[in-house]
């Protein structure tokens, strides 16, 4: 007995830990706030939680490209062409779908709202002088970076002069993020056609993508600390405490209440026209797959339960589901998605800024974008979280808005990516029944680094 339980809060260590740093944090910034601090010296409880949010920023970057080049290097095309094809479409379809219901439920129910002046803002908001057609046009052109090395740290933004008949283009050190991902994209369907001549390269996304999720691990260990720090801070900084837990509370609700519309109502939904099943006796096949993602929060933690649930509950063919599922785990995330969309423009909401529809759209390419390169670990949406908010203009410290949330949050998003994942699997297997008995190859297993 005494066993079971020293089991259960080993394999709970990290988010008792972490809920153990909000509590920390809360208790931090509410006994400092009776303090009259100048804002340096509340800059100086912020410090180790600025620390933990660069560390998150530095993995961005090698994350996404390893991520993206490993995964689409990893479909062989060649092999098993139709079964990829409609794998990634039903993946590519699905996950814009979830973001614009998040889009949706945030800017109708506006839960950051009705508290401006109450938390930190700054009246002028964040910089963009660009008007819509500029920010779309920018969206575009950044897809093609002239310098791959200079994407790392630079991207191009046109800003109006005075007299609006004019513009420049102003180059910003902020990741252009999107250009990272069109150019990983374009390397990696290469790398998928060119094969075993460039082996070596693919193997070397493939490992430095096992190293990242690594360093990954590694620095939200350190998230106990970071996040008390963070919520410490931020308490010591608000203005009306009320309002803002109402605020996040709504929140809260907004992002649960998208997960669930998107995993109970859309995707079942889209399964039983495609495929004339009952969706209510798949999600109940998939119940141990839901549970261990939600204890794990993690897609790829949670892979061999969800493969064994598709193959031994569902009746999905092996090759389809360990053909599918593993690339799913890692470009489909429906659950994360949905989440950055709302999260973004929740934080647009609380700073008051006021996003047009040039900038909605660009959160949408971007919550898609950074859904699909984040890895299936825990709270890698927060880390590409970051990049939306660049895109936009927005503060990428104001993630600590959230930050107290997201364990929980985490949760809830890796249970929905896991059934997006698996009902992809299992309308794929539907619709390739008959090329699947013609087919004369085994498609061979794809391994995942965990
Ligand atoms: N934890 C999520 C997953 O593994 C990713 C995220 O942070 O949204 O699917």
């Amino acid at each position: 007995q005494g066993n079971k339980y020293w089991a259960c809060f080993k394999s709970n260590l990290l988010v008792i830990l972490t809920l153990c740093g909000v509590f920390l944090g809360i208790i931090l910034g509410v006994s400092l706030r009776g303090n009259d601090w100048t804002p340096k010296q509340q800059e100086y409880v912020g410090y180790v939680g600025d620390v933990f949010l660069q560390m998150l920023k530095s993995l961005i970057v090698p994350l996404i490209v390893s991520s993206l080049v490993s995964a689409i290097a990893n479909l062989d095309l060649s092999l098993s062409g139709k079964i990829a094809r409609r794998a990634v479409c039903y993946y590519l379809t699905t996950t814009p779908m979830a973001v614009v219901l998040g889009m949706i439920l945030v800017v109708t129910i506006k839960p950051g709202k009705g508290n401006v002046g109450d938390w930190d803002t700054d009246p002028n908001g964040t910089k963009s002088n660009a008007n819509t057609a500029d920010t779309l046009l920018d969206l575009v052109k950044n897809l093609f970076p002239p310098n791959l090395i200079e994407a790392c740290i630079f991207q191009h933004r046109t800003v109006s002069l005075n007299d609006t008949t004019k513009s420049e283009t102003e180059i910003i050190q902020t990741t252009n993020i999107l250009g990272l991902v069109a150019a990983s994209v374009g390397i990696g369907i290469a790398l998928a056609q060119l094969g075993e001549e460039t082996k070596t390269l693919a193997n070397f996304f493939h490992s430095l993508m096992a190293v990242m999720m690594k360093v990954t691990t590694w620095v939200i260990w350190l998230s106990p600390v970071g996040v008390m720090f963070l919520v410490a801070y931020q308490i010591l900084q608000m203005k009306d405490m009320g309002l803002v837990l109402e605020s996040l509370g709504k929140y809260f609700g907004t992002v649960c209440l998208g997960l669930f519309i998107h995993g109970f109502v859309v995707l079942p939904t889209i399964y039983y026209i495609l495929t004339r099943k009952n969706p209510v006796t798949f999600i109940m096949g998939l119940a141990q797959a839901i549970a261990t993602a939600f204890g794990t929060a993690s897609s790829s933690a949670t892979l061999p339960v969800t493969i064994r649930c598709l193959e031994d509950n569902l009746g999905v063919d092996t090759r389809v589901a360990r053909f599918c599922l593993p690339i799913g785990s890692t470009i489909n995330m429906d659950g994360t998605g949905l989440y950055e969309a709302v999260a973004a423009i929740f934080i647009a909401q609380v700073r008051n800024v006021d996003l047009g529809i040039g900038k909605l759209i660009a959160i949408s390419i971007t919550a898609t974008a950074a859904s699909i390169g984040a890895a299936g670990i825990p709270q890698a949406g927060l880390v590409t979280l970051v990049m939306v908010l660049d895109t936009v203009g927005l503060d990428a410290g104001d993630v600590t808005l959230i930050l107290a949330l997201d364990w929980l949050l985490d949760r809830f998003r890796t249970a929905i990516n896991v059934m997006g994942d698996s009902f992809g699997a299992a309308v794929v297997n539907h619709l390739s029944r008959k090329e699947l008995l013609a087919l004369h190859k085994e498609v061979p297993e794809v391994k995942t680094v965990v």
